[in-house]
């Protein structure tokens, strides 16, 4: 169903793992997708992709810790396609380490993409957004590790803890101009950022990988699967399509139950 048929939509971090299952899904609902990563050639390559197969896509280089870079990546995309409506602000990265050996450069690394990046990707969208009040839909792509807490992840789950508070006031302030906001909450997905992660947790932990995958990542799952891309695709797919505030300002978990709430 063509349910995203003449909007547009920006991706972060969309050359890779889920902004780009996001990128596809909504290219074949009929959106006009701006594949927004700092890798630009990766972000070329999905957009291509995305062209090959009959979709429309651009691909923009953008670093979500730049303001200029930013506000330059969203204008692009706007000027390719029209405005935009929807933004899923999806970049992000892993440094997993205890606390008392975290460095600070580290935890700024983290914070910056995270969440400078999610306030810089949504400030950009609402200039076209809140344009005679058009609206749009803001996703922010969060985790379990929004609601829970994990060892050696001090950053990250401060970071997506963090998300859930700009959703909620966005959608306050969202709703006067027909803006609303959410965030969807992974469990463990295979992407690259999880598959760096294996080997790091077995050796701080001192635990074999296999351990780590059935244990730490999947051990408080109901079934012991991971979660898939396409099921977040699917997740994100629906509330940017979603036809009114009745849902908004929501975080939505998607986890093979590890996290029920
Ligand atoms: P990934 O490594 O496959 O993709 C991340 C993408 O973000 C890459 O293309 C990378 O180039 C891009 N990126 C990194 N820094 C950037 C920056 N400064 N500016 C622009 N782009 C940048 O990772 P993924 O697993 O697909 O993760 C995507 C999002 O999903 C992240 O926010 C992550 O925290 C979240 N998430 C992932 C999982 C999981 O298990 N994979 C679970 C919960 C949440």
């Amino acid at each position: 169903m063509n349910t995203l048929a003449g909007k547009t939509a920006v991706i972060t971090g969309a050359a890779s793992g889920i902004g780009r299952a996001v990128a596809f899904t909504f290219a074949n609902a009929g959106a006009a997708v701006a594949i927004a990563d700092l890798d630009r050639d990766g972000a070329a390559a999905v957009a291509e992709q995305i062209r090959r197969a009959g979709g429309r896509a651009v691909g923009v280089k953008m670093d979500v810790t730049s303001e200029t870079d930013v506000a330059r990546g969203i204008d692009q995309a706007a000027q390719a396609f029209g405005s935009i409506d929807v933004l899923v602000s999806n970049a992000g990265i892993q440094i997993v380490g205890p606390i008392d050996r975290y460095t600070f450069a580290d935890w700024k690394k983290m914070q910056s993409i995270h969440l400078d990046g999610a306030f810089l990707t949504t400030k950009a969208a609402l200039k076209y957004m809140y344009e005679a009040d058009r609206g749009g839909v803001v996703i922010y792509m969060g985790s379990v590790h929004s609601h829970e807490g994990s060892a050696l992840k001090s950053a990250y789950v401060t970071a997506k803890h963090g998300l859930i508070g700009l959703a909620r006031v966005l959608a306050k302030e969202g709703a006067a101009h027909n803006v609303r906001s959410h965030v969807v909450c992974p469990g463990f997905v295979k992407t690259p950022l999880v598959d760096k992660q294996i080997p790091e947790q077995a050796a701080a932990l001192g635990i074999s990988e296999q351990e780590v995958i059935e244990r730490v990542m999947l051990g408080d799952t109901v079934d012991g699967e991971f979660t898939d891309a396409q099921d977040i695709a699917r997740t994100v797919l629906f509330l940017a399509s979603f036809p009114s505030a009745a849902l908004t300002g929501q975080s939505l978990v998607v986890s093979h139950g590890w996290c029920m709430r």
